[in-house]
């Protein structure tokens, strides 16, 4: 079969090799000049560190056979996510943690200690939080909540905490020992020359062209036989309903001669701090030696027409308008609808490599059938 799909990011990668070594002829475009979607990674042309150009991505799984396919196309060495937190005029650890817990109220608890002290901080009567701001309160309680929740989520979502679902909040944890590793995931490292090499690897198949700088058009459809998209779901259908909404990401870039702050990723808590983050990209890569050293400082905002999409809202009203999209979706012979952006989802690209691995599976499980996907 002829096989269109659209997007060099994980999802068009992870699906067009499944299919390319099933012997199907996969072409892969892309609008943008690289491959690898928002993970794509470069080295800086000045310092020679390398970049997550559009923002930190650590890749941390539990799913064993999906950590063994990215080690089959990359080096991955071991790499631990210790974000901190500057709010209130002091520097925290991340995610809330035993030491968070003891340096933010001055006090020296043990674990079960602890856990008593928090539980008599939080909200009881909140019985089953139906937003961010209650699943919070309920959690963690008023001072934790503001000092490192309330002021970050307005800043990186641009509206109330109580506006967002709590599912956000339950990215997560609050620990009561000292682990500051940010994901409790089996399997978390960074391959060791960037992102986009190792989707590059991915797509180098010989029933593989990837065409770059080649936007969409629906003339491309009609000598193929499937297309995948993982483009936005709305512009696949023109945006005739109306725009999902999305949060997209400001980067100002500084240099720095040295260490700037000493780890990765530094949140600010704080909402007159205009910037949710600041990353330093040469922590990312702790086994290479950079004097130099570059930072992104991190802003939000609602996303234009012309800006890249980064966070899917997902809020009342685009719900209602991603079911209508959904339900044109799954009217669409011929096309599936992947990843992030087609499927307007909050994904970790863990979570997308699998569900690619598994869209491609039921896909070629069809095909040997003869029915349709
Ligand atoms: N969050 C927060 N304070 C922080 C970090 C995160 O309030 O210091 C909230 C915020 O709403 C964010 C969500 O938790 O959108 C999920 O955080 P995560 O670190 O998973 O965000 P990502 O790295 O995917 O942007």
């Amino acid at each position: 079969m002829q096989i269109l799909l659209v997007g060099a990011g994980l999802s068009g990668a992870v699906i067009g090799r499944k299919l390319a070594e099933a012997g199907h002829s996969c072409r892969i475009i892309d609008a943008r000049s690289h491959i690898g979607g928002n993970c794509h990674t470069e080295r800086d042309a000045d310092t020679g560190v390398m970049m997550h150009v559009y923002g930190p991505h650590i890749f941390h799984t539990d799913d064993q056979e999906v950590w063994n396919y990215v080690n089959g196309f990359a080096e991955f060495l071991p790499f631990q996510n210790r974000v901190k937190s500057t709010t209130q005029g002091a520097v925290y650890s991340l995610p809330i943690n035993l030491l968070t817990i003891n340096q933010f109220f001055g006090k020296t608890m043990r674990p079960d200690e602890a856990r008593d002290f928090i539980a008599g901080q939080a909200d009881r009567t909140i019985e089953d939080p139906q937003n961010f701001e209650e699943q919070a309160l309920r959690f963690v309680g008023r001072d934790l909540y503001e000092a490192f929740f309330k002021g970050y989520t307005e800043k990186q979502w641009g509206c109330a905490p109580t506006e967002l679902p709590a599912s956000i909040l339950k990215r997560l944890p609050v620990r009561f020992n000292y682990d500051d590793n940010y994901f409790f995931h089996r399997f978390q490292g960074m391959p060791k020359d960037g992102y986009t090499p190792m989707i590059a690897a991915i797509m180098d198949h010989p029933n593989i062209t990837v065409q770059l700088d080649t936007p969409y058009s629906a003339d491309m459809t009609a000598t193929v036989d499937h297309v995948f998209w993982s483009g936005p779901l709305d512009g696949f259908f023109g945006y005739d309903l109306g725009r999902l909404g999305y949060r997209t990401l400001d980067f100002e870039r500084f240099t720095h001669d040295g260490d700037y702050q000493g780890c990765a990723v530094m949140n600010y808590g704080d909402r007159d701090v205009p910037w949710t983050r600041i990353t330093e990209h040469k922590h990312f890569s702790p086994w290479e030696i950079h004097d130099g050293s570059v930072c992104y400082r991190e802003y939000s905002r609602a996303a234009g027409p012309q800006d890249i999409p980064y966070y899917p809202i997902r809020l009342v009203k685009e719900k209602a308008l991603l079911a209508d999209y959904i339900a044109r979706a799954r009217a669409t012979e011929g096309v599936t609808f992947v990843g992030r952006l087609g499927t307007y989802r909050y994904l970790d690209m863990d979570v997308t490599i699998r569900e690619a691995m598994d869209t491609a599976d039921a896909f070629l499980n069809c095909a040997r059938r003869g029915t349709a996907p």
